[in-house]
């Protein structure tokens, strides 16, 4: 079958490598713009089900928790390591969250093992995905898997439906546009780079309801990602050095040793948010039209349990 896969994100060449491993070969993948000028790039990333919603999420992020872990423990170069790190909570919680059974060696911390201002964390090991190392990585996997790369903007799936008998839309926030899904919406987040200095585990910070800010420090082997917003319907993707100067201080208030650390990089990525993640089959024309789009914060943690739940509901439509 001559299938597309349009899309150069996390969700385009994840699925892409989910297709050509279960054995279909003629796969083009086809995008308007690869890594690293895309929001996939710019993800920190750690396994978290973040600002996403779909009744299968544990599901799909179990999934992409078990593939990770294969790729830290087997394939250095994939930029995937398993850190443990805590998240630190405004109330005295005695009660784990939905997905800590998806995780490593949770535990609930409270009393004095937790710093002030906070009452209690939950401390976990999880995936960390260095996204720009990953990303190229993965991307090789699937040009050694045989796959074609084109670079071009379609402005509507009509356009190419009859030149491909399945097309995987993996376009993000671009779906908005290109099949006039108007529940899609962006949730802005900016984030600052710092440079290394031997940190050990991540630290995220329960985020207070309504606020835009979502604060945490995730190690990488060549800097430090400090984050973040989380700003619903902004579209602006330029940076706005009040929030990068907000970041560094909740980052510094945490890890007093950042505060000496050089910027090395500021980046501001759009989440492709929706109510629900779209993983749907349908029909166009005679081309099998399999959406996996709209996955907001969790993009990578649901990456690969998407793929496969989409590639599954593609081979049930072609029987
Ligand atoms: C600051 C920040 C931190 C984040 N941290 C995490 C994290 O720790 N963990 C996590 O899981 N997630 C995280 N995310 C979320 C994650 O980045 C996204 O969920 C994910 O990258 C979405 O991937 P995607 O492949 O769907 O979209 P994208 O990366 O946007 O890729 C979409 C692709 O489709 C192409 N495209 C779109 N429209 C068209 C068109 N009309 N024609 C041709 N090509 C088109 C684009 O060019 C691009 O190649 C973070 C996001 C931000 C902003």
């Amino acid at each position: 079958m001559k299938i597309l896969v349009l899309g150069g994100g996390i969700a385009g060449l994840t699925t892409a490598h989910t297709v050509l491993e279960r054995g279909y070969n003629a796969v083009t993948l086809m995008a308007a713009a690869w890594p690293p000028d895309i929001v996939s790039s710019v993800a920190a990333a750690v396994w978290y089900p973040y600002k996403v919603d779909h009744p299968d999420v544990s599901a799909w992020g179990r999934a992409s928790f078990a593939r990770f872990a294969e790729f830290a423990a087997t394939e250095p170069a994939s930029g995937v390591r398993m850190v443990r790190g805590v998240e630190y909570r405004n109330a005295d919680d005695t009660q784990a969250p939905a997905w800590a059974s998806a995780v490593e060696e949770f535990q609930i911390l409270r009393g004095e093992a937790v710093p002030p201002p906070f009452q209690s964390a939950f401390s976990f090991r999880v995936p960390i995905i260095e996204t720009p190392r990953y990303l190229a990585w993965l991307r090789q996997r699937v040009e050694k898997g045989g796959a074609n790369f084109i670079e071009r903007h379609v402005d509507s799936l009509a356009e190419i439906a009859d030149e491909y008998e399945a097309i995987f839309n993996c376009t993000g926030l671009g779906a908005r546009a290109l099949v006039g899904d108007e529940t899609l919406y962006p949730i802005r987040g900016q984030i600052v780079k710092l440079a290394a200095g031997g940190d050990d585990g991540f630290h995220l910070v329960q985020e207070e309801h309504e606020s835009t800010n979502s604060t945490y420090i995730i190690p990488r082997s060549d800097g430090v990602i400090c984050g973040g917003t989380a700003e619903p319907n902004v579209w602006a993707t330029d940076i706005d050095e009040a929030i990068s100067t907000g970041i560094l201080a909740r980052a510094v208030a945490l890890r007093p040793e950042l505060a000496a650390r050089p910027v090395l990089e500021t980046r501001v990525g759009l989440r492709p948010a929706r109510p629900t993640v779209r993983l749907e089959v349908e029909r166009l024309r005679d081309c099998v039209l399999c959406h996996n789009y709209g996955h907001g914060g969790a993009g990578v943690t649901l990456s690969w349990g998407c793929a496969a739940a989409i590639v599954d509901q593609f081979e049930d439509a072609i029987g």
